[in-house]
This record gives structure tokens, sequence and C-alpha cells, in this order.
């Protein structure tokens, strides 16, 4: 069945959902996908009508540029559901600007907002039963460009594709990860392409975090790249310092991705009168205080996990054990206001919550 919806997204649904297939009480994050994806092709200069159509593989040649130069860029976002079965987005808004401000450091070409919106909205609509209510439950949402030319010259494409695809999320109890301060690697250097998120940032960061995984640490903190003494972000999510009952985090730079979680930290933080400062924090002052006793809490704050404490870390060979707090830590009280925001449960004060029409 094809029917063309008013904002001229040409919509191809499944014959049959596979949403009984599928055990919602054992999701493992990122395998199953829903019934549709959105495509939208570039080529001849502009972005082509977009189509929902099912979920399912498609045909790229070998030659396609992604494969050989890695121009791909991404997003990651989630929808909620309420009690009432409204479906929200957490400041999408931000997710939109970011993908363009991605694509235009890896020269692809920005993806328009009517597009983007009216795609996610159709999308989210058909699969809604994809998103189940309850606090932590979730649909991930993946938006993603790659070039698509079938051309191996090393210059940027002149076709791609823009998608969206998506994955149902459990509530997880996330354990505190063990963390391993960059002593040697780099994920990102001045003037590269750590702001964006580019598909190649994450391939860069699989082999020394397999090898932090050797050691008993999940993910690495990294550090400047040229002095490895200031402590930016853990790369798939920015990262906190709450020293006494102040919170500390890195300022953004083209190293670090603007993340919407940390700013929206960053401002609750500022709502609930807790001192937050945003400079460079070295190595040294978080090991002097995880000494003396000041060092109460490190958190990772991204969409996936929202905030994932840490329980340790290692610097030169010193590993140093945080504590947990049993009660009144900043983890699981920003957490516990995300999520309320994010699932209507609470007042929306900033005006983060978008609802699906
Ligand atoms: C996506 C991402 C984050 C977290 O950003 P959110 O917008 O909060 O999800 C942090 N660091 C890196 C490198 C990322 O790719």
């Amino acid at each position: 069945m094809t029917e063309d919806t008013p904002n001229e997204i040409v919509v191809v649904k499944s014959e049959q959902s596979k949403i009984n297939s599928v055990d919602f009480s054992n999701l493992i994050f990122g395998r199953v996908f829903t019934d549709h994806m959105f495509i939208c092709d570039f080529k001849d200069g502009k972005w082509q009508t977009p189509q929902i159509i099912p979920y399912q593989a498609m045909t790229i040649e070998p030659s396609a540029r992604v494969f050989h130069y890695g121009q791909a860029v991404f997003e990651g976002m989630k929808a909620y559901k309420d009690e009432n079965d409204d479906i929200f987005l957490f400041r999408p808004d931000q997710n939109f600007k970011r993908i363009n401000t991605s694509a235009a450091r890896l020269a692809i070409p920005e993806f328009p907002e009517s597009y983007f919106f009216d795609g996610l909205q159709t999308l989210l609509k058909l699969d809604k039963d994809w998103i189940k209510p309850g606090v932590g439950n979730s649909l991930y949402v993946r938006p993603f460009v790659i070039a698509t030319e079938p051309a191996i010259s090393a210059s940027p494409a002149n076709q791609y594709r823009f998608m969206i695809i998506c994955s149902p999320a459990k509530a997880y109890y996330n354990e505190p990860v063990r963390v391993l301060f960059a002593e040697k690697f780099s994920r990102s250097a001045d003037g590269g392409v750590g702001f964006a998120k580019a598909a190649g940032n994450y391939a860069a960061q699989f082999y020394p975090t397999s090898l932090a995984q050797k050691k008993g640490f999940q993910q690495i903190i990294w550090t400047d790249a040229s002095t490895h003494q200031y402590l930016e972000e853990a790369g798939t999510m920015n990262i906190f310092f709450r020293i006494n009952d102040k919170l500390v985090t890195a300022p953004n730079n083209d190293r670090i991705l603007d993340g919407v979680t940390r700013k929206s930290v960053i401002q609750l933080a500022e709502d609930l009168n807790i001192d937050c400062e945003v400079r460079r924090v070295s190595v040294e002052e978080i090991k002097s205080a995880a000494k003396d006793g000041s060092l109460k809490e490190i958190f990772g704050a991204g969409t996936a996990a929202v905030i994932s404490p840490v329980s340790a870390f290692e610097h030169g060979g010193d590993v140093f054990e945080i504590e947990q707090m049993e009660k009144d830590s900043y983890a699981s009280l920003f957490k516990e206001k995300l999520l309320q925001i994010q699932h209507n449960l609470s007042e929306d004060p900033h005006h983060w919550r978008y609802k699906v029409k």
C-alpha cells in the first residue's frame, strides 16, 4: 500500500508487524529494529522525496564512498510514551542541529529541518506500538547519513542517503563502570572531528577500549591529545566530577561532543542551586581529590544510559576506588529528574519535551 501523506513522505507500510516475535522483557540494546525505516537520498544536488518503507536490507555498491573514506555521521535520541499513549522526544531540535553540524564538518550536505521532523514523527506514529510506557522504557532513534556515491576517488560524494532506524530499549539498571584515564591513545585532536558525531570517532576508540577492557575497565576517559593531563569525555558520554558538593565538567571544544544530556545536567544543576563549574579538569586534581576524600562521584551523561556512575578509575598504574553513595548522589538525582521530564511525569520548565503530533 502506497500513499502520499500531506507532507509528501511516501509511505509503504509493512504487510505484517514483527512486534509479536519480540520479547520486550529481554531486549539487548540495538539488536531489534521496528517495522519501518525512513530513507531519503541526496542526488542531483538536492534531497529527493523522503520515504518510509519496511525495515529491510539494502543494496549499496561496494564502491560507495562511505566504505572507503568513512563519510558518515549519526545521531542518537530516544522517544518515550506516557500513560496516555502520547509520544515524546527529548530536545530533538538539538539532535537536528547537531547532525547538520557534524555533516558540515564531513562535507556532507545539510538535511532540511522539515524533512527531519516530518519523517521522525511519521515514523514514530507508524511504529508507536514499539514504544512501551513506563519509566526507563524507550525507543532508541538512530538518524544517520552515509555517502552512497559509487566512486572511490578521494573527494566528497555527490550522493548520500539519510536514514532513521529505531530500536526498542529497556530500562536497565546500569552497573557502575570502571574507567581508565587515557595516557597514550587519543580520541580526537585540535582541529579534528571530535565534536562531530562521526562514525569514525567510534571506530578509532574500539581498539584502545578493548585493551582497557582486558585490564578490567569498561570505558576510557579521554584526555587532551597533546598533554594527556586534562580530562575530556568518555567517548559515548560526557563526564562530570563531584568534588565535595561542587560539580565540574570540561568545557566544549572541537575535541569534545556537545552532549544534550550534558547541557541538560548543567541546566538542572543551576535550577537546583548546585554549583557547576565548566572548566578544564586535570588528572592531578581528580587524583588528589580521590586521595583526600573530596572526590565524591564521577558520572557519565549521554542519551543511551542517561547517567552512568563510575566506581573506579585507573591512571599511571594506580587504581582509585570511588565509594558509591547510598543516598543523595548527584548521579541518581539527575537521572531521576531527567527521566521524569522525559516521561512526562514532571514539570518541564525549559520546554525540553517535544510532543509527537
Ligand atoms: C553521543 C555522544 C555523547 C552524548 O551526547 P548526548 O547528546 O547526551 O547523547 C557524548 N560523547 C560522544 C563522543 C558522543 O558521541
